[in-house]
């Protein structure tokens, strides 16, 4: 069999249904209860065999460029957005090619091509998709063919939203959010991501979090939203959805205080900012409801959302997804 010199993997971005911010712990991170929720809003990560580079036969690199990172390259339909994705190894997709070819040492050099459809620093892990999909293709592109279980470690090690994409579905991550158990979810829901023209650093809603909630107690998984997730009952999920960090997101960027009462109003069954934001999540329907019941509400909130002219962008959805898939 001749080995793939292109590999292409398609990854899907996340909304929280739950996330529950512990106390900061002495290592900087954060205990979380972070229930994920992969959505049809996907990134394309091709990777590519590349010929050592022209003129530096002794194959030695140039600042910026990690040993095996030979060129990236990006591409998407939000110009604000991709002018904040990095296209030299600070990207996040090769972390994860160099943490393989270095796990493994049978990496080889490489060029990675972005087709971005996630918002950026949106709060919906897009750079943690973007690594999981590139650990997936390198994997494939170098033949090193490692067991499920190496390539969770792998992710894990890349970031603490990096494994769940490995996984898709709806999954609680314990820990830093790492460390995945699949849950009972039965459902297919439909949502709206009003997407915001700014971005908001995770770094900085954690620590505005810190600075609102000096006591914050233990995480703890919603027994409410275990319960409407195996029930799959729209309005019950709706009601549970929960974020700690929102506040933290709110005070940093209250527009979105009004972004988030313009989807409710309109009928929106849940509204909550996703991750450490400021994309905002409307959930408008799902389980055994009408399809037709969710079609409508699904367009008043729309409607509403661009009549408010609060959003850059506004993209609907389903979910949940499975996880990476190759093309
Ligand atoms: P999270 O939900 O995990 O907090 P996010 O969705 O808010 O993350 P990302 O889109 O993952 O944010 O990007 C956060 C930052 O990471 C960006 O501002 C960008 O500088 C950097 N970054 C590195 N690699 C990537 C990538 N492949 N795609 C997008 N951003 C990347």
């Amino acid at each position: 069999m001749t080995a793939d010199t292109t590999v292409t993997v398609r990854v899907p971005a996340k909304v929280n249904l739950q996330l529950a911010v512990g106390p900061g712990r002495e290592d900087g991170f954060h205990d979380l209860v972070n229930v994920f929720h992969a959505v049809s809003l996907f990134d394309e990560v091709t990777v590519q065999e590349a010929r050592p580079r022209s003129g530096r036969p002794d194959g030695s690199t140039s600042p910026g460029e990690g040993p095996l990172l030979a060129g990236l390259t990006a591409n998407g339909h939000s110009v604000s957005h991709l002018s904040r994705v990095p296209l030299d190894s600070s990207n996040l997709a090769a972390g994860a090619a160099e943490l393989l070819g270095g796990e493994t040492g049978l990496g080889r050099p490489v060029r990675i091509h972005l087709e971005k459809r996630i918002p950026v620093a949106g709060g919906m892990a897009g750079g943690s998709a973007d690594a999981a999909a590139a650990l997936v293709a390198c994997d494939r592109l170098w033949g090193t063919d490692l067991p499920r279980e190496t390539l969770l470690r792998l992710a894990a090690e890349l970031g603490s939203d990096v494994a769940f994409p490995l996984l898709g579905g709806t999954a609680v991550g314990r820990g830093r959010g790492e460390i995945l158990e699949p849950m009972d979810s039965p459902g297919r829901y439909r949502w709206v991501f009003a997407l915001s023209p700014h971005g908001l650093s995770t770094g900085a809603v954690f620590g505005e979090y810190d600075r609102l909630r000096p006591d914050a107690p233990a995480p703890e998984l919603s027994t409410a939203l275990s319960r409407a997730l195996a029930a799959a009952d729209p309005v019950a999920l709706g009601r549970a959805l929960t974020n700690d960090l929102q506040e933290a997101a709110l005070s940093l960027l209250p527009e979105l205080e009004r972004t988030l009462a313009t989807g409710a109003a309109a009928g929106a069954l849940g509204a909550l900012v996703s991750g450490s934001g400021p994309t905002c999540a409307f959930l408008v329907g799902g389980g055994a409801e009408e399809a037709s019941v969710v079609a409508e509400r699904e367009a008043a909130v729309v409607a509403s959302l661009e009549a408010s002219g609060l959003c850059e962008q506004i993209v609907r959805a389903e979910g949940d997804v499975p996880g990476v898939v190759f093309m």
